[in-house]
Order: structure tokens, then C-alpha cells, then sequence
């Protein structure tokens, strides 16, 4: 049993655990697997570690929780995001969940490796939950060793602060650190167990709950818990919207659709592909949550999903997820439904997701083009064409919206042929007659629609690079940074972390992090294909 006793620098965190003191808790508090009845959480202790040491730690993230450098870089703070020792005031617990799994009810999933510390109380007042990834067994850990290794840790700790700096809602990640044990993984379940590096995640959240924290208790009938948790959480992230009452879990539930369209929106805007969007994974507060075999979109294909688990199906794939975000709204609809006994009042709430992602796309895709509003008589058209042109051309989607900024729509003859030379360099397959011919007609259409606008070029260009961010954490940068350090160096990992702080400035030196895709890539093992095995 994990002690709070050896006080040092990180008990100058201070905690209000709310969730736990609020909320029914289960009875039982060993540490063995089992369905966990009429409760939200199950207090567990994190499983020490043989030999913790700090692989990276997020400076923005330290700061919001009031911690200095010198508190990251000390040997307290690796031994407390280890799970080797809890400050004071922190109450460990796994959360009960369940949830839909590409596309099937799944049961009782629950916090099977991840290990919520508490909620801190940060010096702007706000509350962020702390929570270990890899810390262990939990009584949701089901058959699987509660672990994670090396490479999904560096994955998550990554991309979740990539997320956030490019304006996309999202968990947030303090620090990722080695354990010093080895875990083994099948990385892509064909009979080839493999020994790796074992790691943790510090997450950093509101809150962790996902839509299946609802599902779960309507699954099993247990409306008192179900109510207990809407009314909990609408206090407590939603206070807004007042007392908790039929009305409320309405606005409520609208809010959910609008937060959860806003951030599909970013996802499709920056070319992100989450590649698990089962409803255990859907945030209650619209963060991108979980960061597993996600991906970059490189050359434009909608059709294209990172998860080998998916490549069948493809249900996650780039183009789908704004379709899967409404489905798994419709379930927590449905999860909620109890509290509010109108279906069709429901039905017009989910209205709100698809009003909400028209609306924002809309914006969004005339800005990523330059265009000051989105007219949809001349510019569904327009859209649709360049498309289907950057799909047939496999045109990079980073590079390719980057560097229309730099082309001038509005210079008489337009500049036809930089375009093409500019879709050309950042294509991934040489560029056919056909497809050469297409780009032409495109760009005149886009010169003259441009024209239209009584536009200033500098103008243009700032509201393009405000939305087209130059640096995204291509899948084979964060498989270099792994690669790195897995051999100990952690210099890749940090250097990453810094340039995709800035992802929209011209980072002068740093032009290699925004290139094509090399060919070597193509067809690697976590640039291109990622199982859920993590
Ligand atoms: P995911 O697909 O990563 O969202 O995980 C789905 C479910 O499996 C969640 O309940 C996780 O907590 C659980 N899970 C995934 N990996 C592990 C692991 N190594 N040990 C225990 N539970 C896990
Ligand atoms: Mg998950």
C-alpha cells in the first residue's frame, strides 16, 4: 500500500476531490477484476515501479497546475507520476464505464490502466483531474495488465499537447515517464510477442468522463447512479445551465452535441484521425480523449484510417468521424433518455451537432482557402473539386493549404502555373495530364471566386496560416522520436514537443519537421499502420 508519508515537492498540489466525495463509490476496495454495480468509481492504488525516470514533461501543463521547472526535473516528481508515491491529498480511483465498440454495445469497460490521482485546485482557480495511464491493475483492467509501453505513451504525451496548440479541445498531458520495467506486447497480434519499455502518462483533464460513464448505468437499469452522475457533472462542468431538471439534461445534452461538433470540426480542419471513436472514448466535455492508433492525414483520403483493427470496416476513417460523432451522440441520447422522457425533444437536440458542424465547417473551409465567408451557391462546387482533386493527386493536405497562402488569387493572370509546380512538389504520385488539366480549371475558378471578395492579400494570408498550421506531428516524426527514445535519447521527443507549440509560425531551422512524408514511411510500422495495442 501506497503511503502518503516522505512529504516533499509535490505536496504543494492542493486537492478537492470532489468526484469521490459526491459520488456513490464501490463497497469493495481490493484490487481484483470484476463488474463493478451502483457506483462511479472503485478506489485502487497505483502499482509502484522498479526505476522511474523522466522522459519529458509538458512546461504550459506544469505551469497551469502551479509547478516550477525545478519541481519537474526533481526526484519527487517522477517517483509521484510513476505512481511510486501519492502526495498529500490525492485519493487514487479508477472510473466504471462501459461503452460501444465499433458499433457493439461492449458492457462494463472502465478505467482498466488508467488511475485518477485527484482533482487539483490550481492557482487560476480551476480544477484539473490527474491521471496515470499504464499505473496498473484496476478492478476494469479484465484480462489486460493495466500497462502501457514506451511508444503509445510518447504517442499520447505528443499529440495531446500538439492538439491543444493547434486549437483543438483536448485532455492534456503532464509528463510521460519510463518505469523501468518491460512490458509485452503483440504489436499487431500475428504471434509475435515482443518485450518493451513500460511507461506512464499524467493526463491532465476537468474531467475524464466519457459517454459511456452514462451508458453503463442505463444498460444495467441503474437510473439512481445515472441521475447521480448527470446531476454531478452539469454542477460541477456545466454550472451554467442551472440546477439539474428535465429542461437542464436538455441544454445539457445540447451543449454536449455543440462541444463535440466543434471539435470534429478542428479534427477535420487539421487532418487529424482519431481512430477509436467508440463511446468510451467520446468525452462529456468534447476533449479529444484517449490517443491511440490515431493519425495524420498525409495525402488527402478521406477513406483513410490509421487503426489496422479498423482497416476492414474502416467505421473511423478520416471522412467518416463527424457521422460517427452523431451515432455515438445518439447513444448518449439514448443513455439519458430516462431522465428526460422525450424522445422527440431529444431528436431536435441532437439537431444542434448537425447544425453546429454545418455552420463551423463552413467557416472553417472558407478560411483554410482565404475566402472571408463560405458561399454555398459557388463554393460547395469548389470544395468538392479541389477534393477530389488533392485525393486523385495524393496531395500532402498540411502542405498543400499552407502554401496556397503563399499563391496569389488576385494578380490578373492568376499564378496557374505555380500552382501546379506548388501541387506537384507535394504530391505523392507525379501528377497525370488529366490531373494536371483539372488543377488549371480549379485554380482559375479559385482566382476568380477569390476575386469576387474585395480581398487584401496580407489579410489572406494571415487568416489562411491562422487555420493552416505548417508543423502537425506527422506519423513518422513522433515513430523517429520513438525510435530515439527507446534507445535513451529523449532529445527527438523534447524537440518535437517545442516546434509544435508554435504549429502556425514560420519556425526558421526547423523546415525538416514540415515536410512530405519519406518514402521509407510508407509502409513502416507506426507511420502507417497502428494496432490498438498499446
Ligand atoms: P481503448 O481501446 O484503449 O480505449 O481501451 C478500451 C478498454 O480497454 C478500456 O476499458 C481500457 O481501460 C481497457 N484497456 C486497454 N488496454 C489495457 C491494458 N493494457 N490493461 C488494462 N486495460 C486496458
Ligand atoms: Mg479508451
Amino acid at each position: 500500500m501506497l503511503t502518503h508519508a516522505d512529504s516533499s515537492t509535490l505536496d504543494c498540489l492542493r486537492f478537492d476531490n470532489r468526484f469521490v466525495r459526491e459520488l456513490p463509490g464501490d463497497a469493495e476496495t481490493d484490487n481484483f477484476r470484476r463488474q463493478v454495480y451502483g457506483a462511479c468509481y472503485s478506489l485502487v492504488q497505483p502499482t509502484p515501479v522498479k526505476s522511474p525516470r523522466l522522459v519529458a514533461y509538458s512546461p504550459e501543463v506544469a505551469a497551469e497546475l502551479g509547478l516550477s521547472e525545478e519541481d519537474c526535473l526533481s526526484e519527487d516528481f517522477c517517483r509521484v507520476f510513476a505512481g511510486n508515491r501519492l502526495a498529500a491529498g490525492m485519493q487514487p480511483f479508477a472510473m466504471c464505464y462501459g461503452g460501444h465498440q465499433f458499433g457493439h454495445w461492449a458492457g462494463q469497460l472502465g478505467d482498466g490502466r488508467a488511475i485518477n490521482l485527484g482533482e487539483a485546485v490550481c492557482p487560476d482557480g480551476r480544477r484539473r483531474t490527474l491521471q496515470l495511464k499504464g499505473a496498473g491493475r484496476t478492478p476494469y483492467s479484465r484480462s489486460a495488465d493495466g500497462l502501457a509501453v514506451l511508444r503509445s505513451s510518447i504517442r499520447e504525451f505528443l499529440c495531446s499537447e500538439a492538439m491543444h496548440h493547434l486549437g483543438g479541445p483536448t485532455t492534456r498531458a503532464l509528463s510521460v515517464v519510463l518505469t523501468g520495467e518491460t512490458v509485452v506486447r503483440d504489436m499487431f497480434y500475428d504471434g509475435n510477442p515482443q518485450l518493451e519499455p513500460g511507461a506512464i502518462v499524467c493526463r491532465v483533464a476537468p474531467s475524464f468522463t466519457r459517454f459511456g460513464n452514462f451508458q453503463i448505468f442505463t444498460a444495467r437499469d441503474d437510473l439512481d447512479a445515472l441521475k447521480k452522475l448527470a446531476d454531478y457533472t452539469i454542477r460541477s462542468d456545466f454550472p451554467e445551465l442551472g440546477e439539474p431538471g428535465p429542461q437542464t439534461y436538455l441544454r445539457w445534452f445540447e451543449q454536449v452535441c455543440r462541444l463535440t461538433a466543434e471539435m470534429v470540426v478542428h479534427w477535420q480542419r487539421v487532418g487529424f484521425v482519431h481512430g477509436v471513436m467508440n463511446t468510451d472514448n467520446m468525452s462529456i466535455l468534447g476533449l479529444t480523449i484517449d490517443y491511440g492508433p490515431y493519425g495524420w492525414l498525409e495525402n488527402y483520403d478521406p477513406d483513410w484510417t490509421p487503426n489496422t483493427t479498423d482497416a476492414q470496416g474502416r467505421r473511423y476513417r478520416f471522412g467518416n468521424q463527424p457521422k460517427i460523432a452523431y451515432w455515438n451522440l445518439v447513444q448518449l441520447a439514448n443513455a439519458i433518455y430516462p431522465l428526460v422522457m422525450r424522445a422527440e425533444s431529444l431528436q431536435q437536440a441532437l439537431s444542434v451537432f448537425s447544425e453546429t458542424f454545418a455552420a463551423e465547417w463552413s467557416a472553417t473551409t472558407a478560411a483554410k482557402l482565404g475566402l472571408s465567408r463560405f458561399d454555398p451557391d459557388k463554393d460547395e462546387a469548389l470544395v468538392g473539386d479541389l477534393l477530389q482533386l488533392l485525393q486523385a493527386a495524393e496531395t500532402d493536405m498540411t502542405l498543400f493549404y499552407r502554401q496556397l497562402a503563399d499563391l496569389d488569387p488576385y494578380a490578373p493572370a492568376g499564378s496557374a502555373a505555380d500552382f501546379v509546380a506548388m501541387l506537384e512538389r507535394n504530391s505523392y504520385a507525379p501528377l497525370a495530364a488529366e490531373l494536371r488539366d483539372r488543377a488549371l480549371a480549379w485554380f482559375g475558378q479559385y482566382c476568380s471566386r477569390s476575386r469576387s471578395e474585395a480581398g487584401d492579400p496580407e489579410a489572406r494570408r494571415q487568416r489562411m496560416n491562422a487555420v493552416n498550421p505548417k508543423y502537425v506531428l506527422r506519423n513518422y516524426l513522433a515513430q523517429l522520436a520513438i525510435d530515439q527514445a527507446e534507445q535513451g535519447d529523449f532529445g527527438l521527443v523534447a524537440e518535437l514537443l517545442d516546434v509544435l507549440r508554435n504549429p502556425y509560425s514560420e519556425q526558421p531551422g526547423r523546415e525538416r519537421f514540415a515536410e512530405k512524408r519519406p518514402d521509407w514511411a510508407k509502409q513502416r510500422a507506426g507511420c502507417s499502420m497502428l494496432s490498438c495495442s498499446s
